[in-house]
């Protein structure tokens, strides 16, 4: 499957609507995501799906986040070139390989196995070669790549393990969706010297993050 001019026109009109919402004013996620053929990490048979601003699914019960929230959750991220970035749940790799596209150095980390062989698939067809994919449970982290600037999480978390917070860097951000059931609180900690920062970005819906790998 290629990047045709078909799939940059979807893209541009996905991008334009997302643009005309108002939520995002970091032009540079909203540039990459014109970039990133998102067609290319969906089954070739849904590719028309790939540019509508809903989450999809992509095998074992997971989903492709909404284009919406990739960008609403990148843009609370705030990623500067070089952060190293803890991505909890690599799904279809598309929101890894926006992270890598603004700069990041990303390790993500997925559950599924067969989930982290696509994805590393996904990123290899698009040129992507710099994210680090790990199959394990998100719950714990990657210790032997800790600190990071960056944790995101993109499933939604019934409680917060104690490794997102102590694997984050003095200054570092943590976003993830919390709650149980099926709304979260889109939550965004910052770890300073003295405490931790704790603030709300509405309301969302993301499959649930569960423990222990899986096959
Ligand atoms: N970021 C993804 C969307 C992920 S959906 C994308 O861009 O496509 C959430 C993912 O989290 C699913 O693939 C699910 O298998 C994974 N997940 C759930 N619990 C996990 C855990 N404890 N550790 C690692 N991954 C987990």
């Amino acid at each position: 499957m290629k990047d045709s001019f078909k799939h940059k026109g979807m893209r541009k009109k996905l991008v334009e609507k997302i643009r005309q919402e108002g939520w995002i004013h970091d032009e540079r996620i909203l540039e990459a995501m014109m970039r990133i053929p998102r067609h290319l990490f969906l089954d070739s048979s849904f590719e028309e799906y790939a540019y509508q601003d809903r989450p999809f699914p992509i095998g074992n019960e997971q989903t492709i986040s909404q284009p919406t929230t990739v960008a609403f959750q990148t843009q609370l991220l705030e990623v500067k070139k070089n952060d190293r970035i803890l991505e909890v749940g690599t799904g279809s790799g598309y929101q890894a390989a926006l992270l890598a596209d603004l700069g990041a150095r990303v390790f993500t980390i997925e559950r599924f196995k067969s989930l982290k062989e696509k994805a590393r698939k996904n990123l290899r067809m698009i040129g992507f070669q710099g994210v680090n994919l790990f199959y394990g449970d998100g719950y714990k982290g990657l210790p032997a790549y800790a600190p990071f600037h960056k944790i995101l999480v993109t499933a939604a978390a019934p409680e917060l393990p104690d490794t997102f917070f102590s694997q984050l860097r003095e200054g570092g951000m943590l976003v993830v969706p919390f709650g149980k059931g099926g709304v979260q609180t889109m939550k965004r900690f910052i770890k300073t010297q003295e405490e931790i920062i704790e603030e709300n970005h509405g309301d969302f819906a993301f499959v649930p993050l569960l423990r222990d790998k899986a096959e």
